[in-house]
């Protein structure tokens, strides 16, 4: 292929970019028609032969051989993530603007580092923050940036929160100095049902994950407030230096939301850093359900993620700021309590503000898909999924051979397979993880696994809006297919 076929900017490179797009599209409208099922079930020792040819061979195939190939080996043996019965993780099918979105940013290729990199994608990226915090009631100084995802949201919230203390407290400049002498002594609280990364950033910015304390939950998996004041007081009296407060909008497994106002409350009384994780339940603020975000708004800091209940495409995250110049703890170029986020020259410069340098126009995809649809229509496909997890609730409840592990408050449901209430939690642990292993093989359904108490346990995350009833219940049904076929080889084994 010469050079002009290659890139944009003749009219060969323009016709060589529509025929390659159209194939990619075929590729992709194929691989959702050839089959119903969202996995083809293959084992990863079947699926590591497809590539035995060179990934990098002396001379190239062509583009439509090579978009081909990729269709049949890889394409046809993908999750179906727009799959109805694709119904494991936070992973959620992308919507159609998204998807153009996509397209569109990847080919204009623009880095939110600089301005002379992304002018108006610079632009619009601000807009968008601005209308999230507005979403969140934030206050009118708040700011934000977009994110690869929760992860990094999370990790820049506990970077900001620990810098800001080791000023205030030990008159340290992380940035410069590193870590204080008095490190050890710093603690960061979240609920034992708040997502791993929060321990993990601990790590990476070198507290370790020992000085995350998890505080016990209550009934609804949220945190305990009773038991987060207790820890509270002791720290108090003790040598630790808690620093930051992280409530969870949306556990991972449960979806359950934190008491975010008496988060606030606690956070205020000991001037801890208060970041909401809403990597989940962010979404919710958008429906008439906004109130279980109640008490968000006074967030220092607040994790979104638009790749999992907002249905764009990955990635896809916003980190957002109660007050923008606590970007300054971070800043490059400037004195950190001189936050400055344009250049001499009065020109706005995103890097500072983020953990990246060259950094995807993902702002796109959510600007793209709210101006095509509004809140409303968003709002919509997020109500139409946490009716869809409460039915599916009650479904399981009314099965005698299934077990409801708890009233989703989002659209995950937490189960267990018990076709015998008799069995012990150790053959049921047993029979759940069996199970989950022959559906990987199955494909007919794609569901997830997680521990409940130290015993096996199933998980739909119910994203799919165009995902009814009649699926949960095929889904109930291959997962009974899965189990009579456990018991029947453990019957032969035995
Ligand atoms: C998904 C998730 C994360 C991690 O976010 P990524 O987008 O996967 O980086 C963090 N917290 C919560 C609550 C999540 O659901």
């Amino acid at each position: 292929m010469s050079g002009d076929e290659l890139f944009l900017g003749s009219e060969t490179g323009t016709t060589a970019y529509r025929e390659a797009m159209e194939r990619a599209t075929d590729a992709v409208v194929s691989s959702f028609d050839s089959t119903d099922n969202p996995y083809s079930g293959r084992s990863p020792e079947a699926l590591s032969g497809a590539f035995e040819d060179p990934v990098i061979p002396e001379t190239g195939t062509g583009l439509e051989a090579a978009i081909d190939e990729a269709a049949t080996r890889i394409l046809a043996h993908s999750v179906a993530t727009s799959n109805p019965r694709c119904a494991a993780h936070l992973q959620c099918p992308p919507m159609i603007p998204g998807l153009a979105a996509e397209a569109m940013l990847t080919a204009a290729n623009q880095s939110l580092d600089s301005f002379d990199q992304a002018p108006a994608a610079t632009v619009l990226e601000g807009e968008v923050v601005d209308a999230l915090c507005g979403l969140f009631d934030l206050p009118d100084v708040s700011d934000g940036v977009f994110t690869s995802g929760g992860t990094q949201s999370n990790f820049q919230a506990l970077l900001l929160a620990r810098d800001r203390y080791c000023h205030r407290q030990f008159g340290r400049d992380v940035q410069s100095g590193g870590l204080p002498p008095e490190a050890e002594s710093l603690r960061v609280l979240c609920s034992e049902e708040a997502h791993f990364t929060g321990k993990q950033a601990a790590h990476h910015l070198g507290l370790g994950e020992d000085a995350v304390v998890t505080v016990p939950i209550d009934e609804d998996r949220r945190m305990d407030t009773d038991a987060l004041d207790a820890i509270l007081a002791e720290l108090d009296t003790g040598d630790a230096n808690p620093f930051a407060l992280v409530g969870t909008a949306g556990t991972t497994d449960f979806g359950s939301i934190d008491p975010l106002t008496e988060l606030a409350d606690r956070a205020a009384e000991y001037d801890l850093w208060y970041h909401v994780d809403a990597a989940y339940g962010g979404a919710l603020a958008l429906t008439g359900h906004a109130d279980l975000l109640d008490g968000i708004e006074r967030a220092d800091s607040v994790a979104v993620d638009f790749h999992k209940l907002f249905y764009q495409p990955i990635s896809c995250g916003a980190f957002l700021l109660g007050d923008g110049d606590d970007f300054g703890w971070m800043a490059r170029n400037a004195a950190y309590l001189n936050p400055e986020e344009h250049d001499e020259t009065g020109v706005p410069n995103l890097v500072a503000k983020s953990v990246q340098t060259t950094r995807r126009f993902d702002a796109l995809k959510p600007y793209v898909a709210f101006r095509a649809i509004g809140r409303e229509g968003m709002a919509a496909l997020v109500e139409e999924t946490l009716n869809l997890a409460r039915d599916a609730a009650s479904l399981i409840e009314e099965a005698t051979d299934f077990e409801l592990l708890h009233e989703p408050t989002l659209n995950a449901v937490v189960f267990r397979y018990r076709p015998r209430e008799a069995m012990s939690d150790a053959a049921v642990s047993r029979l759940n993880a069996n199970v989950r292993e022959q559906l990987l093989h199955d494909g007919r359904a794609v569901v997830a696994r997680t521990e409940v108490t130290g015993v096996t346990s199933l998980k739909f995350t119910l994203l799919n809006p165009t995902a009814t009833l009649d699926d949960v219940a095929e889904m109930l049904d291959v997962i009974r297919d899965c189990g009579a076929a456990v018991v029947r080889d453990e019957e032969v084994v035995a």
